[in-house]
């Protein structure tokens, strides 16, 4: 990387650089639920979605998410169960416990009213550096530069940053830069343009270069034949791959769901009882063990339902349903999580983890119960 790449913008290039990025945004962009106000509520659960969440993806639960808790004060009152069942599908649930948390600070702590400096905002829970410079910008229009991946990407390439931009050094480097080009006093509109330039024009794979508004100012342009290369992508690890058996155990028009533990990967969310199978061992043998030695119940595994791969951010895994049959026993788990009967077509009230979800689809495809209703 070119440590002098902070000065090479002298003081009138820069504010051409804010202009042509500005007008383009003001022009270019996309019409979505969340800029059509500033409220930072709004932003606040718009920026929480759209972590590991595509716009697209993120809208239709926006819009269903601001009906049913339009407020802080209405989202910190509901049980974190309505919200997890309001989250479902869109993964990543610790996402969906801070924000009911903080919720409920927001209404204990500060009146109902989100804070709007970055030490008190910054303290609520699920809130970082880059939340709490988007909330502060946009909603309350202070001068804090966000950068979030779309923006790391358009400033690679601008300065052709040819480091690691997950290295401290470049990390830093990157976070002078979006300070130091932030148009201030439009510090909202400029945080959203840079970002609105990296998801629809300096993309990934195929950056539409001939239709950007800084190309002018573009180092990567000049000196590559193709841009995309930057930013210097981190070597991927393999991600370990686990095998889950899990059973729908039948118990008359009943069956049995377990409720995950508050924290931790997928807390608070349910899901049939198993887990995972070690290599040699016979799933159908494993989950009969299971249920005994985590349940305290006899069960009769009688067929396979499904096979779902699903992947996580650091594993993968193959998921095995089966349809069981109970037997004898009272279904008290063994670290104390909550268990309920509930009947197959009342299985859409609950919150599941998608891969969940997609077995109790498969499932009812093939007729071991009516298609329940409510799942997003
Ligand atoms: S000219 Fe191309 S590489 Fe440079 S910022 Fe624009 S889209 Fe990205």
């Amino acid at each position: 990387m070119d440590a002098n790449a902070v000065n090479r913008l002298d003081a009138h290039q820069t504010n051409a650089f804010r202009r042509a990025l500005l007008d383009w945004y003001g022009e270019n962009r996309r019409d979505l639920p969340w800029r059509r106000a500033r409220d930072p509520y709004a932003v606040w659960i718009s920026e929480i979605m759209l972590q590991q969440t595509r716009v697209d993806q993120v809208r239709p639960y926006y819009d269903r998410f601001m009906v049913r808790f339009p407020t802080a004060e209405h989202l910190g009152k509901a049980p974190l169960e309505d919200v997890l069942k309001a989250w479902e599908g869109m993964g990543y649930y610790a996402r969906a416990r801070n924000l009911h948390r903080a919720a409920q600070r927001v209404v204990g702590e500060h009146g109902g009213q989100i804070p709007d400096d970055a030490a008190r905002i910054s303290d609520l829970p699920g809130i970082g550096p880059y939340t709490a410079a988007a909330i502060l910008s946009i909603a309350f229009g202070r001068d804090c530069p966000v950068v979030d991946g779309n923006v790391v990407r358009v400033l690679s390439r601008l300065f052709h940053l040819t480091d690691n931009p997950a290295s401290s050094a470049a990390r830093k480097r990157i976070d002078g830069l979006a300070g130091r080009l932030l148009a201030r006093g439009r510090a909202g509109d400029f945080n959203q343009a840079m970002m609105e330039l990296g998801a629809t024009v300096c993309t990934p794979r195929q950056p539409r270069c001939g239709d950007c508004p800084v190309s002018p100012y573009c180092e990567a342009r000049k000196m590559l034949p193709d841009p995309s290369v930057l930013p210097r992508k981190r070597p991927r690890k393999q991600r370990p791959h686990h095998h889950v058996a899990a059973g729908i155990i039948r118990r008359k028009e009943e069956v049995l769901i377990v409720r995950r533990p508050t924290d931790g990967l997928l807390g608070g969310l349910w899901e049939f009882p198993g887990g995972v199978v070690s290599k040699g061992v016979e799933e159908e043998t494993f989950l009969a063990e299971e249920m005994k030695n985590s349940l305290g119940i006899d069960v009769r595994v009688d067929h396979a339902v499904a096979t779902l791969r699903h992947a996580f951010t650091h594993f993968e895994m193959t998921l095995q349903g089966y349809s069981c049959s109970y037997l004898e026993g009272v279904a008290l788990h063994r670290d104390g999580n909550e268990c309920r009967w509930v009947r197959f077509e009342d299985l859409g009230r609950f919150a599941f983890p998608r891969a969940y979800q997609r077995l109790i689809e498969a499932a009812a495809e093939r007729n071991e119960g009516p298609r329940p209703a409510g799942f997003a």
